[in-house]
């Protein structure tokens, strides 16, 4: 029996993992793709603390990743089916068939990238569609590129492939960003950059690889052709739950709801990280939550067993 299973390993997971087996408890760590979660496809990340200089989504995972081997966490690379509350023993189920008993679970399992959902978009995934700038920015070097969606991942990435390509549009649905003012500043002062508001994406377009996008005018309901070699969808994203949505409580957009120790409405399962209903989701908020949510995982084992 282990005492904490974390089912994700961003930096909520990662964090979790370092608390709690520097804190003595038997723990596994399940991540069922890659280590990291969405941060390492960020170029640059310059708000986290102690890195004055930035550092790479990749590198700060990678030191995450050290200290977490340095503590002797358990890892698996399975991905999490299902899990089961008995009271004081709860299970995990993999992927593999395996079913692990645990005293506790934090659920640290992040949130996924939305799709355009338009024809052409699964299609050309790979042949032209990105949802990673920092991973295939370097095949766009020179050439034309379209960044959809307002928040700030849309403009920092935006802002990112200004280096390689020659020409970056921001597409947007509205004509107002949703990102923070001085990523909005910065990418109205980049010559490579130029907006188009008010417009939808259609239909992605191509041969074999894509060479433009259909858009809709979401005013006039015109629709135009843009003529690009690649483009890169940044449109939120959607909280990682299928696997609990029958037993955690979540909210009205099915992000997981706690109290301030990250507890669930389930006894000995916490959430920590994007999961989370939370006000900001950043890597220190998904760290913190993770550091919580081990410490509190930690007392709950104190106090029942
Ligand atoms: P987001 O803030 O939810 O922004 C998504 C953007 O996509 C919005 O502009 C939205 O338009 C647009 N959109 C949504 N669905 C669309 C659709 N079907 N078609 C076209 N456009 C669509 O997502 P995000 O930028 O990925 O950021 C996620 C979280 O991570 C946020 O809390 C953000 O602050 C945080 N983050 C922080 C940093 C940083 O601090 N350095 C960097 C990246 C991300 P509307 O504006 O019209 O809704």
């Amino acid at each position: 029996m282990h005492d904490v299973v974390i089912i994700g390993g961003g930096p909520a997971g990662l964090t979790a993992g370092i608390y709690a087996a520097r804190g003595g408890l038997k723990t596994l760590l399940c991540e069922g793709k890659i280590l990291g979660g969405q941060i390492v496809l960020s170029y640059e990340v310059e708000n986290y603390p102690g890195f004055p200089q930035g550092i790479s989504g990749m590198e700060l995972i990678e030191n995450f990743t050290k200290q977490v081997e340095k503590f002797g966490v358990e890892m698996s690379y399975e991905g999490v089916v299902k899990i089961d509350d008995d009271r004081e023993c709860k299970s995990v189920h993999l992927t593999n068939g395996t079913c692990i008993k645990t005293k506790t679970i934090i659920i640290a399992s992040g949130a996924s990238s939305n799709k355009l959902g338009c024809p052409g978009e699964k299609k050309f995934t790979g042949k032209g569609v990105s949802y990673c700038a920092t991973c295939d920015g370097a095949f766009f070097r020179n050439k034309t590129v379209a960044v959809i969606g307002g928040g700030d991942s849309a403009i920092e990435e935006a802002l990112y492939l200004t280096n390689l390509a020659k020409k970056v549009y921001i597409i947007h649905r509205r004509n107002q960003l949703r990102a923070i003012k001085i990523l909005q500043d910065r990418a109205e002062k980049n010559s490579k950059i130029e907006f188009i508001f008010n417009h939808i994406v259609k239909e992605v377009q191509g041969d074999k690889l894509v060479n433009g996008l259909m858009l809709k005018n979401t005013q006039t309901g015109e629709l135009t052709r843009l003529p690009i070699d690649g483009v890169f969808v940044y449109i939120g994203v959607t909280p990682n739950t299928m696997f609990v949505k029958d037993l955690i409580k979540l909210d009205e957009e099915g992000y997981i709801l706690t109290d301030e120790k990250m507890e669930t409405n389930v006894e000995g399962i916490f959430a920590a990280g994007d999961i989370r209903s939370t006000p900001l989701r950043q890597v220190i908020t998904a760290a913190s939550d993770g550091a919580i949510a081990a410490s509190s995982a930690q007392k709950y084992i104190e106090s029942k067993f």
